[in-house]
């Protein structure tokens, strides 16, 4: 086992209102009413971030992700939302170059990276996601596409600042899908995604990020996932709904601690 925390957060997409994170959040944190072995993080809406922010304590178990967040400290960006508007909401950490951003809103890999610095910069923590589609890892293509994304996206990153960042391995073919890469397959990625940041910041710092798994996780192969060497938590779209269901992830995590 390895001296990495794990983290496991929670990927809302654009589900759960406000009020709907107000009942999540009474009992999730009735089950979590202390922090815990592992960090907890709920992604949610920026609208919803605003709510659910007024009812997490500074010791609460769980912190506060945005799922996006514009680079720019302010301006003409109608629609995006700024560092200073999710600090003020008590936000951690922001999901950074999900699957869906770059397929759906066409994010590249230099754009995800002025993100990655603006949320450095703000005091926050990026939680990077990368990840290839089935027909780049059967092409053979799986190394040079999750390089280019991790050297893409990192460039210009110092090795002090990787202890804020949090890698989220999520191949695209597993999200939401229902298909879970099976352990060995998400350990051997996640291995040479850390064998990727040792290339650029070396050995200690690459032993020392948390690379978390993504990709139809659920109650059922949480614990043998996060059992392996390089799986170091989990970012959690549809099995994160449901608080029960997310809290037993979330326990597999703890035990996998203890
Ligand atoms: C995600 O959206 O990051 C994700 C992993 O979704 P799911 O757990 O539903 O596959």
């Amino acid at each position: 086992m390895s001296n990495r925390k794990s983290i496991i957060a929670a990927n809302w997409k654009m589900n759960i209102t406000p009020s709907e994170a107000e009942s999540y959040l009474s009992s999730f944190l009735q089950t979590f009413s202390e922090p815990t072995a592992v960090d907890i993080v709920l992604g949610a809406s920026f609208v919803t971030l605003a709510k659910a922010s007024k009812h997490i304590t500074p010791n609460a178990a769980v912190d506060l992700a945005a799922q996006n967040m514009h680079p720019e400290a302010n301006g003409a960006f109608t629609g995006e939302t700024n560092a200073a508007m999710l600090k003020e909401v008590n936000c951690d950490y922001v999901i950074l170059g999900h699957s869906e951003r770059r397929s759906l809103f066409g994010e590249t890999d230099d754009f995800i990276n002025q993100k990655v610095h603006a949320v450095l910069n703000a005091g926050m923590k990026p939680i990077l996601c990368i990840g290839e589609s089935l027909d780049e890892r059967e092409g053979g293509q799986l190394e040079s596409v999750l390089s280019g994304q991790l050297k893409g996206s990192l460039a210009n990153v110092t090795a002090d600042q990787m202890a804020d960042i949090v890698i989220a391995y999520e191949p695209v073919w597993a999200i939401g899908t229902g298909v879970t890469a099976t352990p060995e397959q998400a350990q051997d990625t996640q291995a040479y995604v850390r064998s990727v940041l040792a290339e650029i910041f070396g050995d200690e710092v690459a032993g020392a990020t948390r690379i978390q798994y993504g990709g139809s996780v659920k109650p059922g192969n949480a614990a043998d996932l996060i059992s392996r060497e390089d799986i170091d938590g989990f970012l959690v779209g549809g099995a994160a709904l449901d608080p029960d269901s997310f809290a037993q992830i979330v326990q597999a995590g703890i035990d996998d601690a203890a």
